[in-house]
């Protein structure tokens, strides 16, 4: 199982320090990897923080080349430099207030493996999408573009179930992953509002192998507990 906490524009330097020092000193399972994914600024904090733990430090993007004209951007050698261990690319507010496309999706996945960096590529449909009755098209299209490697994982997350406190039933999340896991045969995450209270029965679903996890990660309690109740540990 695999816990990812995704920032967003949350947490500057200061205060990813000291969540990395909380993070540090709770009770996680064994069992379970945790990921956290803090801004750029805040990245060399987290990694300093959490550098003798196996707690891993990703970024929320990176560009698909090296270095260049590409002002606003960071590149995967970069993140490598300070110690970042791997990367989101894709997430739907990528996609829906920047442009991402599925073809720069892709050529950020590419290059961001190519540099050695583990990668979460996030895919997922709209409502419109949904009640278009367009989900699978949309999932064999975002998946279409990836291709399998050992240090990839794909998160499914609904656009309608981010940040608005709707998550997918649980036959929703098991028919998008059998549909994932059926292109590439990848890990998993489940991503949509996953709290607390609702984390164990979507973590038990089979094919879903963990969770991305936004506003939930914010607070060290709340993350620590979404990472416990993914534990398998008795
Ligand atoms: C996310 O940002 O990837 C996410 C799933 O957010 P939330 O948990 O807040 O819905």
């Amino acid at each position: 199982m695999l816990i990812a906490g995704n920032w967003k524009m949350h947490k500057g330097p200061r205060e990813a320090a000291a969540f990395c020092r909380a993070l540090r000193d709770a009770a996680l399972p064994d069992d379970v990897d945790v990921v956290v994914c803090p801004a750029y600024v805040s990245l060399e904090a987290a990694v300093q923080v959490l550098a003798d733990t196996e707690i891993g430090v990703f970024a929320q993007n990176c560009h698909w080349e090296r270095e260049g004209a590409f002002t606003g951007e960071v590149s995967a050698t970069m993140l490598r430099e300070v110690g970042v261990y791997g990367t989101l690319v894709g997430h739907s507010e990528r996609r829906q207030l920047f442009g991402e496309t599925d073809e720069s999706v892709a050529a950020r996945v590419r290059t961001a493996l190519a540099e050695g960096l583990h990668v979460i590529a996030c895919v997922g449909e709209t409502l419109a999408e949904r009640e278009a009755g367009e989900t699978d098209a949309v999932i064999r299209r975002q998946v279409g573009v990836l291709e399998h490697d050992e240090n990839l994982v794909i998160a499914y997350e609904p656009v309608w179930a981010i940040g608005t406190g709707r998550t997918a039933t649980v036959e929703m999340a098991r028919e998008a992953h059998e549909t994932i896991k059926a292109l590439l045969d990848v890990p998993v995450l489940y991503g949509g509002s996953v709290k607390p209270d609702n984390a164990a029965d979507l973590l038990a679903q089979p094919g879903v192998d963990g969770a991305l996890v936004g506003g939930a990660s914010l607070d060290v309690d709340s993350f620590a507990a979404i990472c416990r109740a993914a534990s398998r540990e008795v």
